[in-house]
């Protein structure tokens, strides 16, 4: 049976770096579902230098061509609060904060300079922190909010020449970690989409036949879901690539007690002896909460506790 058309109606949306690559993607799809969109982007390089309003206003020309609601912001995340104000002023209320803008300054670790590491941390974490805070009192007053967060495979596994860039993305998990619990009673959901996409950011990166086939517009529809009412999902994590979408989570060995009693110590030899066991990963399994993880120190006391 075909699913009616997920509509936005009357919601406001804001997509960060949206003059290009998967935000303007993004942008295109929530106008034509009927969402004013506020499309934001500075229009600097991919290193993050420069700026220019012309990107932003090409993808707000677009939408409304295409008989969509949409204005320009050339505010850097960095502003959030102006970038929040627009949505205000222009639409007089915020629902969706899309947190995509991006820069990569990459370099092997050694040769990274603490200008690389800081220029990455703001765009991306504390970027998605000032815009997102800036957002959090509407969502609040009004019991309703979507907000993305944008991870990356670099930051699940490492890559090679991105320290800066895996830390930043693993640092946008923990904050949608928690800004899920918070916004939870709120009806305030935050989930975290992991792309891989065609772009300026992977042109370099990726085999040509595997890059025509990752289009941008094969994510947005993931992307528009998670931030629609009728979306129920919270604090997870979404890979989507090339018309695919899957969930990730953390998992956990069911580990070794590493000491016979409660007045027994821990020396490394008895680590060392239980190693296989620690991380012996075949009865792994995942937590949904940090209660549930606590909950299981009281097994590992019992354990001890009954000397087995
Ligand atoms: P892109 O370079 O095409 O788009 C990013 C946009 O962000 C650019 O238009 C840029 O001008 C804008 N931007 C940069 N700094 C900004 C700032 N301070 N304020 C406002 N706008 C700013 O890249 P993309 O591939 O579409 O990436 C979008 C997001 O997805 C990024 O967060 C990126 O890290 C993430 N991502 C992309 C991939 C991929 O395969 N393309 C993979 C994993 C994660």
């Amino acid at each position: 049976m075909k699913q009616p058309e997920l509509r936005f109606v009357d919601r406001v949306v804001i997509v960060t770096g949206a003059g290009a690559g998967l935000g303007r993607a993004y942008a295109l799809l929530f106008a034509s579902r009927g969402a004013s969109v506020v499309v934001n982007d500075l229009g600097g390089s991919r290193h993050g230098d420069g700026s220019s309003s012309k990107i932003a206003d090409a993808v707000v020309n677009e939408i409304r061509k295409n008989g969509g609601k949409a204005v320009a912001n050339y505010n850097s995340v960095l502003d959030g609060a102006k970038i929040v104000k627009t949505a205000i002023d222009a639409f007089g209320r915020i629902d969706v904060i899309v947190n995509n803008a991006g820069i990569l300054r990459d370099k092997s670790f050694s040769k990274m300079s603490e200008i690389d590491w800081d220029l990455v941390q703001n765009v991306h974490v504390k970027g998605a922190f000032k815009i997102t805070q800036a957002a959090w009192p509407y969502f609040i007053k009004q019991r309703y909010g979507r907000i993305i967060v944008t991870a990356s495979n670099s930051g699940l596994y490492g890559n090679f020449g991105q320290a800066n860039y895996s830390a930043a993305k693993m640092g946008l998990i923990g904050l949608a970690n928690t800004l899920a619990i918070e916004g939870q009673s709120k009806n305030i959901h935050t989930n975290i989409i992991i792309p891989t996409a065609a772009s300026r950011l992977t042109e370099d990166v990726l085999p040509p036949e595997i890059f025509e086939q990752l289009k941008p517009e094969l994510i947005a529809p993931v992307v528009v879901w998670l931030c629609h009412e009728k979306c129920m999902e919270n604090g997870s994590i979404i890979e989507s690539a090339l018309g695919w979408a899957g969930k990730c989570h953390v998992i956990r060995s069911s580990g070794s007690v590493l000491r016979p009693d409660l007045s027994s110590n821990v020396t490394p030899e008895d680590v060392e002896e239980r190693w296989s066991a620690i991380t012996d990963m075949s009865t792994a399994k995942h937590f949904d909460s940090i209660a549930e993880v606590t909950g299981e120190f009281l097994v590992t006391i019992d354990a001890m506790k009954s000397g087995n």
